[in-house]
This record gives C-alpha cells, sequence and structure tokens, in this order.
C-alpha cells in the first residue's frame, strides 16, 4: 500500500542505518588513513660494505661522512638465493621487490622456476600491489629500464636476458614512469605501442626537464644501452662547457657490446652522444622525487645505481666510487626533500660485486688510491695496492677502456674476465617514517615486508 509504510520496514530502515553507522565508525577506527605514505627504496647494484667504505674515504678521508652514514638505522641484509649462496640481481631484485626468495636469473616468479626452462608461480612486486592500492610508482636506473634490477619490479620472467620480452612487459607496467636506459629493446614498432597505451617517451635530459609534471607516463630512454658512466657524463659536459678540464681521460665514443648473462658482465662503456645528452641519476631522482611530491599523491620509487655493479664487474675501482658518490648524492635529495613523518627511504645493495678490498696501512695523507709498502713486513714482500678485488679482469685483462683509463683497474685475486658476485651480507639503512623497523640482521626479503607495511600504515608514523 503506497504511502503507508509498514512497520516492518520501518524497522529494515533503522536497521541498515545502525549497521551504515558502526560500519563508518569501524572505517574510521581500523582504516585509520592518517596521513598517505610514500617509500623510496635505493639500490646501489654490488655495492658491499666495502664499496661505500672506500667512497667515504676517497672523497673525504676515513673521517669523512657520506649521506647515507647519516641514515639513523641500519641492518645487515643476506642476500643468498634459493639456489646459490652468492645471488644474482635478478633473484636479490625479486627477493626485494616480490618478499619471496627465488633462484639466481628469475624475475619476481617463485623458487619452482628454473632459470631458461620453465617458469615459476608469479608473484606481486611491491610496485606493482603499490600500483593496484592507487598510489604513484615509478622506477628510475642508470641500466637498461629492461635490466633484472629494475624489471624484478614489472616483469615476470624465467630469463632475465630476454629484454625484448621484457621491454613488452615494461609498456604494459601502467607505472607512471620508467627512466633509464635500453632504447635497442623498444624498437620503433614497440614505441608505437607504447605511445598508444599512453607513454611519452623522452630521449634527453633536456626533454625530461621539459616534461611539466606526471599527467601523462614518461618512458625515459636516454641511451641505446645502459647510462654512460658519471665521470663519462661529466667529462662531456666538460668538453661541450669548453672548459677543456674533463681530466677523466675518458674513451670517446665507446665501442663493446652488452654481453647480458648471470654474471652480469661489465657491459658497454657507452659514450659517445649519449654521454651528452643522459640525465645523470641524481638528475633523474629529482625529477622523479619533484613530480611526485607536485602530485601530492603517495608514491613508491625505486631509484637503482646499477653501474656501481658494472665498475666492479670491471675491477674499475675509480669509476666504482664515483658511480657510489653520485648515488649517494641522490639520496641526499631524497632526505633533504621528503617528510620522515610520512616517508620511508631505505638503502641497500642486491649484493656485493668483485670482492673490494682495502688492504694494508696507509698513511691517511695518502688515501686509498696508493701503494703501500709495509715497512715490517717480511723480506720479499713488495709494495701493494691498498684498493683490490677477489676477482675479475684486474689490471692485465682489460678489454675495453674504463672510463678513468688506465689509473682505473686495479688488481686482482683471480683472474676472471668478468668479476664475480659475493656471498657477503650488505648493508640496509632507513630513515623516516617506519625506519626503527630496519635493525638486526634480515633476509633481503625483509625488505618488501618493510615496505608493505610502511605504505599499508601498519608501522608508526613519526
Ligand atoms: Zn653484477
Amino acid at each position: 500500500m503506497p504511502g503507508r509504510p509498514a512497520r516492518g520496514s520501518q524497522s529494515v530502515r533503522n536497521l541498515f542505518a545502525v549497521i551504515l553507522a558502526v560500519a563508518g565508525v569501524t572505517a574510521v577506527f581500523c582504516a585509520a588513513p592518517g596521513p598517505p605514505r610514500s617509500a623510496v627504496l635505493f639500490i646501489g647494484d654490488g655495492m658491499g660494505p666495502a664499496y661505500v667504505t672506500a667512497t667515504r674515504v676517497a672523497r673525504g678521508g676515513s673521517s669523512g661522512r657520506l649521506r647515507m652514514d647519516g641514515l639513523p638505522h641500519t641492518a645487515l641484509s643476506r642476500t643468498h638465493s634459493t639456489d646459490s649462496p652468492v645471488t644474482d640481481s635478478a633473484a636479490a631484485a625479486s627477493a626485494m621487490a616480490c618478499g619471496q626468495k627465488t633462484a639466481n636469473g628469475i624475475l619476481c616468479e617463485d623458487a619452482t622456476a628454473v632459470y631458461r626452462k620453465r617458469d615459476g608461480r608469479k608473484l606481486e612486486s611491491i610496485a606493482v600491489w603499490a600500483k593496484k592500492r592507487g598510489l604513484r610508482v615509478g622506477l628510475v636506473t642508470t641500466t637498461t629500464v629492461t635490466h633484472a634490477t629494475p624489471a624484478a619490479f614489472y616483469a615476470h620472467e624465467k630469463d632475465r636476458d630476454n629484454e625484448a620480452g621484457i621491454a613488452r612487459q615494461a609498456v604494459a607496467s601502467g607505472f607512471d614512469f620508467l627512466l633509464g636506459g635500453g632504447r635497442k629493446f623498444f624498437p620503433e614498432d614497440m614505441q608505437a605501442e607504447a605511445r598508444a597505451a599512453g607513454w611519452t617517451i623522452v630521449e634527453t635530459a633536456d626533454a625530461l626537464r621539459a616534461v611539466p609534471g606526471l599527467d601523462r607516463r614518461i618512458l625515459g630512454l636516454f641511451s641505446d644501452g645502459h647510462l654512460p658512466y658519471q665521470p663519462e657524463i661529466e667529462a662531456a659536459r666538460a668538453r661541450a662547457g669548453g672548459e677543456g678540464a674533463a681530466g677523466h681521460g675518458v674513451a670517446g665514443a665507446g665501442g663493446g657490446t652488452d654481453q647480458g648473462g648471470m654474471g652480469d658482465p661489465a657491459g658497454d662503456t657507452v659514450g659517445g652522444p649519449a654521454a651528452r645528452s643522459a640525465p645523470t641519476i641524481v638528475e633523474m631522482t629529482r625529477w622523479a622525487i619533484d613530480g611526485l611530491r607536485q602530485t601530492g599523491q603517495p608514491f613508491f620509487l625505486m631509484v637503482e645505481g646499477g653501474r656501481i655493479d658494472h665498475a666492479g664487474h670491471g675491477n674499475w675501482a675509480r669509476t666504482a666510487v664515483d658511480e657510489t658518490a653520485a648515488f649517494d648524492e641522490a639520496i641526499g635529495y631524497a632526505v633533504d626533500t621528503l617528510d620522515p613523518k610520512t616517508a620511508l627511504v631505505l638503502v641497500t645493495a642486491d649484493h656485493e660485486t668483485g670482492g673490494l678490498a682495502l688492504n694494508g696501512y696507509p698513511d691517511e695523507k695518502d688515501g686509498i688510491w696508493s701503494a703501500y709498502r709495509d715497512p715490517w713486513g717480511e723480506k720479499g714482500d713488495e709494495p701493494y695496492p691498498v684498493v683490490t678485488f677477489s676477482s675479475g679482469p684486474g689490471t692485465k685483462r682489460q678489454t675495453r677502456r674504463p672510463p678513468h683509463g688506465a689509473d682505473d683497474p686495479r688488481p686482482s685475486a683471480l683472474s676472471l674476465g668478468s668479476a664475480a658476485h659475493t656471498g657477503t651480507d650488505v648493508a640496509l639503512y632507513a630513515w623516516g617514517a617506519g625506519a626503527e623497523r630496519v635493525h638486526g640482521t634480515v633476509e633481503n626479503t625483509t625488505i618488501y615486508t618493510i615496505l608493505r607495511e610502511h605504505l599499508e600504515g601498519k608501522t608508526r608514523g613519526r
């Protein structure tokens, strides 16, 4: 009967009102959204503890202080993969990105995957998880954007070297930006596909600077292969600026080919036009953080100092220090600009490369690039370099011209064409909201858990 609701339906409406009110109150107290949480994960590829020490001493003396030295919370991170005590970048990045250990060579699939033979169960990376929840997501690297470390955040692959296939998954990621090298893995038809999917492709530092904001997806492909090394970019800019004082003895248009492979060989020395036009890791990180902050939305950002590892594979100690110092400066920008009440910054390495060591007892004034003669050494002991590697091409098997020329390579004990990774623990540093969660000795998979709990609002803000 219209106009005369039965008593029953009135009660039902009242009941609904009560349920809605209770649900509303519950939502307010349980979800406790608070201010939006953001996180930045910095991964220094190959940056074992000795790389940090060498960079500190080379740049500021033994009592110098890197930006990462100033991060208040630290832990040791265990890097082993499921099939080896010595990980490669794919397994290590997958552990951090996807929260589960897997086998060497595998990207974001579980340990049932067999390298190059069989896919495993697909895992969901923290970046994909964040994207699904409406966070802004971006990746920055100095390698190809399809290289193992960035790829673990968006791709599933039983073979990390399938960079052409990974490029397709990059386009499908729907992230807000991917910045790095690897143009050769995005042929014209794939670039057209990317544009159709909403990506704007930028190829130079100038073009990146001209991007007005993050209202469109940005695919930065600043080089055919990896980005040039930091000293190559600096030298090219110094030459272009007419200062004529590059001082690095950098090779011109470098040759060499990418060699891919699980051993992560040094890859190409790019040189040439990319050295003049590519952005540095600091410039990419500034662009990323400024753009993300402008959106006012929560975000997840991963920044990889990817060529620290490549310098390590070549036993190029000075270049490794330059790469680590630039990576450190990028960390400094994050810490200087982000709000520690809402943002968490983690800094770590995926593994150590080459067994970098600081030997002997050089005088402080002589620094680490000296050779040390032990006045109390045994008869027949020769002066020895303070910096050496445990494996790699050393000073005798160099096949590429390193950025610092003959000053770059240090000797290695075990002669290999490309240095091996080592299984040592690496440092994990933390700053900002939830940083106190970082302590003790952890598995690298814990990095995923810490990021996830922070972004979900489960850790305490400050
Ligand atoms: Zn490597």
